[in-house]
């Protein structure tokens, strides 16, 4: 093979063991994990909101956003639920910058896996410890989806993950919730197959095992726009988008239909003021159709203490070095709003 294997790293049993989860932390994420699955099952009729950074790229100032959002959700607590986004491994369109904090534990240093495994580890512990959140991260490498799987609440397959079979084969295995995107290029058949093969379970390789999975029945959809041929954003959260999303299901024999809308991403072209329109838009479509009302389940948002994005080392406190944020104020205002319009 054309690659050095540069040295063994420690599996996730060990790493668990060097960073164990308190029983009392425990119970907080299973109940959490429950609450995500009750309104993704229609059981639980708040709003989700799985709503922080692109990328979480800094423990002080992700924490610091984690602490403040938690203020929001006690005063919102009958109507939202709220999920922190600490997503620690991102995926790049060509390969190639930030890899996330499992790759670079600080941005501009180098790449340190060993690190990066417990410095994500102890990112979502701290979380956790500190504000009672038990958060969300997008499962990029399925293999690695063990370091965390005692700390999320939900999990994410990425666009451009979706409709690859390891991915599927292994949210078949979760027990938390997982929200399948639709794939960059729109195709929500593509998204509808994930789904079918995230419910149904399966036998296949884990980490060196034979391993059988159970089904997730809580595997759904997130739309997250898409990029036509030419390489222009399209949205599809849309009143049009919703209903055909609604029929679609209603033509597949799975369980708990339901789709949570990414506001940011090819849905708003990256122009993440525009979060605020569209997650209010759909709130307006939820109360004028009972099918959408049941169909959506809430929103993936991102958001950090700063407006916008800068790039890698660019200095400032709390502004993405990945997609471009709604900023802290706007954040807040917003979930208030939201909270509003249910
Ligand atoms: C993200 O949620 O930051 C992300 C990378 O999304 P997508 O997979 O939709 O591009
Ligand atoms: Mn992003």
């Amino acid at each position: 093979m054309n690659m050095d294997f540069d040295r063994k790293l420690a599996i996730p049993m060990e790493v668990k063991e060097m960073y164990p989860v308190s029983a009392k932390l425990a119970d907080t994420v299973a109940q959490r994990a429950a609450t995500v699955k009750s309104i993704i099952a229609g059981r639980c009729d708040k709003l989700l909101l799985v709503i922080g950074p692109c990328s979480a790229d800094n423990e002080v100032s992700v924490l610091d956003y984690i602490a403040r959002l938690r203020a929001v959700q006690d005063k919102v607590a009958d109507s939202i639920f709220i999920v922190p986004r600490i997503y620690t491994n991102k995926p790049r369109t060509t390969g190639e910058g930030y890899k996330g904090m499992l790759h670079q534990p600080d941005p501009t240093g180098k790449t340190d896996l060993l690190k990066g495994i417990v410095a994500i580890r102890q990112l979502h512990m701290k979380a956790l410890a500190e504000t009672g959140f038990s958060c969300a991260d997008e499962m990029l490498y399925p293999e690695n989806h063990k370091y965390l799987d005692d700390l999320l609440c939900y999990v994410a397959v990425g666009a451009r993950s979706v409709e690859d079979q390891q991915h599927r084969l292994t949210a078949s295995g979760l027990e938390v919730a997982v929200g399948m995107k639709n794939p960059t290029g729109g195709d929500i058949d593509v998204m509808m197959n994930s789904i079918t093969a995230a419910q149904h379970p399966h036998t296949f390789i884990y980490r060196g095992w034979q391993a059988h999975s159970h089904g997730n029945p809580h595997a759904h959809a997130v739309l997250r726009g898409y990029v036509d041929k030419h390489g222009k954003s399209h949205p599809n959260y849309h009143y049009e988008d919703l209903l055909h999303l609604s029929e679609t299901y209603a033509t597949h024999d799975l369980q708990n239909p339901a789709v949570v809308i990414d506001t940011n991403h090819a849905n708003s072209g990256k122009q993440y003021l525009e979060q605020i329109r569209i997650a209010k838009e759909v709130m307006v479509n939820r109360r004028y159709n009972a099918s959408i009302a049941r169909l959506v389940k809430g929103f993936m948002i991102e958001s950090y203490l700063e407006d916008g994005a800068q790039s890698v080392g660019g200095g400032c406190y709390g502004k993405s070095i990945t997609d471009p944020c709604l900023g802290w104020e706007k954040t807040e205002r917003l979930i208030y709003d939201l909270a509003d319009l249910l």
